[in-house]
């Protein structure tokens, strides 16, 4: 079959590789019609996170909408044929984490992620499923592609961090982060206030995408944002701040806008940050809350994101700016990576 192999840093290349098959009695094989690339991907494909990229080998993505075409003797939820999805995560449905609907952290798989170290991802014509009947997901007809990727990560982990933060209906809200994840979010987020939401980044077509969903930009190189946020809640600070940049500068400006007592629900990855300078007797002096969702628990989350699309809560589709094939994957991962002017996130048709 035909992959997008991480070669180095920057370097995917679209190769022919061995095709997967069931190698395990409870594997699937799924045909990818649809992927796509996460913002945690970019941990991988710029390098950050060495130990879990193999030159040569690992082959991302986390996100898909597929065919099941082979299927192991032991599994008994799905035939070939089903139209399919899975969370970014393998997970076995009967460990104790998993009973606990912490899926993201199943004791069988051991916490295995699609494309990260040794498990290949969807950037390819087939993906190899193991565990299949403990999470894989049929996806219903009416579902369109960009649903049913979207229901891989970043739709269902924009709803975690969004529930967490308990938004009430006048509350001061801030989303920091406008990635596609964090676009998501704030449609969310605007069903919840009545309030102006802010939005705050520093990339200038996510701050407008932003403005044409109904979020007020705020640009953080640029604007005063201690300013604004005051003007916006009296001087208080916001009461609740949705974070989905992942980057340690970010966690310190969520922190630094909200109000006394305020609730900073995370979804961002803060996994490559092991130094970042949040004051830990601030965090205690200002009884802040602190909601982490990174490593997001989303298979028991899935059905309730397509639901939320099916409703009209969510978009998936608005933040899909370019479509490509696998041999247009390479130039448009490094476009994602660069955040090149008018790109937000890629439909991967194989
Ligand atoms: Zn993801
Ligand atoms: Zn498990």
């Amino acid at each position: 079959m035909r992959a997008a192999v991480y070669h180095a840093p920057h370097d995917l290349r679209v190769e022919d590789v061995p095709d997967p098959t069931p190698a395990d009695p409870r594997d699937v094989v799924v045909a990818t019609h649809a992927a796509s690339m996460c913002g945690s991907d970019l941990y991988l494909y710029q390098g950050e996170l060495p130990g879990l990229a193999a030159p040569g080998a690992t082959i991302l993505g986390h996100e898909i909408v597929g065919e099941v075409v082979a299927v192991g003797p032991a599994v008994s939820r799905f035939r070939v044929g089903d139209r399919v999805t899975f969370p970014f995560s393998v997970s076995c449905g009967t460990c104790r984490t998993c009973r606990m609907g912490l899926t993201g952290h199943c004791e069988t798989s051991n916490r295995a992620i699609y494309g990260f170290g040794g498990l290949a991802g969807s950037h390819a014509e087939y993906v190899r499923v193991p565990l299949a009947d403990g999470h894989l997901r049929h996806v219903p007809a009416g579902v369109d592609d960009e649903t049913a990727v979207t229901a891989s990560c970043n739709l269902p982990a924009a709803l975690i961090a969004v529930d967490s933060a308990e938004i009430a209906g006048d509350d001061a809200v801030a989303l920091v982060g406008a990635g596609p994840t964090g676009l998501l979010a704030l449609q969310l987020v605007m069903r919840r206030t009545r309030r102006p939401v802010l939005v705050l980044d520093r990339v200038g077509h996510r701050l407008a995408l932003a403005a044409t969903l109904g979020g007020v930009p705020v640009d953080v190189d640029s604007d005063p944002v201690r300013e604004v946020v005051a003007d916006a809640t009296d001087g208080l600070g916001v009461d609740v701040v949705v974070e989905f940049a992942g980057r340690g500068d970010a966690f310190d400006l969520a922190v630094s806008i909200l109000r006394p007592g305020g609730v900073l629900a995370g979804g961002g990855v803060y996994r490559v940050e092991t130094a970042h300078p949040t004051d830990l007797g601030m965090l205690f002096a200002t009884d802040l809350q602190l909601r982490l969702n990174g490593l997001a628990n989303v298979l028991p989350h899935m059905d309730a994101a397509m639901d939320a699309v099916a409703a009209g809560e969510v978009d998936p589709s608005v933040v899909f700016s370019h479509r490509v094939s696998l041999d247009g994957l390479p130039a448009a991962a490094e476009a994602f990576s660069r955040r090149a002017e008018g790109f937000h996130k890629m439909l991967i048709e194989p």
